[in-house]
């Protein structure tokens, strides 16, 4: 945890913060926090700043808090993915924060299972928790939006134009490479396919799921205006693939 977060209702005073749980274990076992230790704070939605430990029991920490710095700001990126099995999920929650993406949209693919829609980890309450998670890990205090698409066709029919307006958009789609192919420039593809570059272009990157987007919605996708991009010769997993594709646009 490289920043506490707290809400309004953990202040005892208003620049008094108080914790008794897990923050608290963290403190204790990993920060081995004693009084009078600076530590990073950061009011969910709100300012980061310091927080002074000014007491410490086996039960609660206080903390005085002062609050002058605004959150690091967000990367202009819309990340569609292709929901992913629970357990990866969780990670790619985390992830998506770390990398600083301002909206993930979760939508439906042929190749999705459809347990996967009914998965407890999906409820508003357990994203939150691992986007707060992610927020302690990258010292930021605003989770991006995240919203579900359960349905493709009207997902990219009805919504997906509103969201390309005055963006570049990707779909990360490995290059199918004939039985014998090398790699090199001349083998066939599905579909033209270019690498990313780094770029600070508002941008939308699609990426499918652990089956891959099929060819009707690889199709779709592109009429809607997204390019195809390859991410290198060998197929990655979905939540490699998030981070190598969001590190290569990084300007
Ligand atoms: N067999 C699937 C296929 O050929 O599409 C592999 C899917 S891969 C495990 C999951 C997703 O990660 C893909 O749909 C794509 O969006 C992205 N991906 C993984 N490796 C990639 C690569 N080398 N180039 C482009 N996209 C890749």
């Amino acid at each position: 945890m490289n920043l506490i977060t707290f809400e309004a209702d953990d202040l005892i005073a208003p620049n008094t913060l108080v914790l008794r749980d897990r923050r608290l274990q963290h403190l204790l076992g990993v920060h081995k926090a004693q009084v009078g230790d600076s530590l990073k704070v950061g009011e969910l939605g709100g300012l980061m700043g310091h927080g002074e430990l000014i007491a410490l029991t086996s039960d609660e920490a206080t903390l005085r808090i002062c609050l002058d710095t605004p959150p690091p700001a967000k990367r202009d990126v819309i990340l569609v993915l292709a929901l992913p099995r629970p357990k990866m999920l969780k990670r790619i929650l985390q992830m998506v924060v770390t990398l600083g993406v301002s909206e993930l949209v979760l939508i439906n693919s042929y190749r999705v299972e459809k347990s996967f829609w009914q998965s407890p980890w999906l409820s508003e309450a357990a994203m939150a928790e691992q986007l707060r998670l992610g927020l302690e890990q990258a010292g930021d205090t605003v989770a991006p939006r995240v919203s579900l698409r359960p349905r493709f066709k009207p997902f990219v029919e009805d919504d997906l134009p509103a969201l390309m307006q005055g963006r570049d958009g990707w779909v990360a789609h490995p290059v199918l490479r004939q039985a014998g192919a090398t790699g090199q420039p001349g083998d066939i593809t599905t579909a033209p396919t270019q690498r990313l570059a780094p770029s600070a272009a508002p941008t939308l990157l699609a990426i499918g799921p652990e089956g891959g987007f099929i060819a009707y919605e690889v199709e779709k996708l592109q009429a809607a205006g997204l390019q195809c991009c390859d991410l290198g010769p060998r197929i990655l997993r979905v939540e490699t693939a998030v981070a190598v594709a969001l590190g290569q646009l990084l300007p």
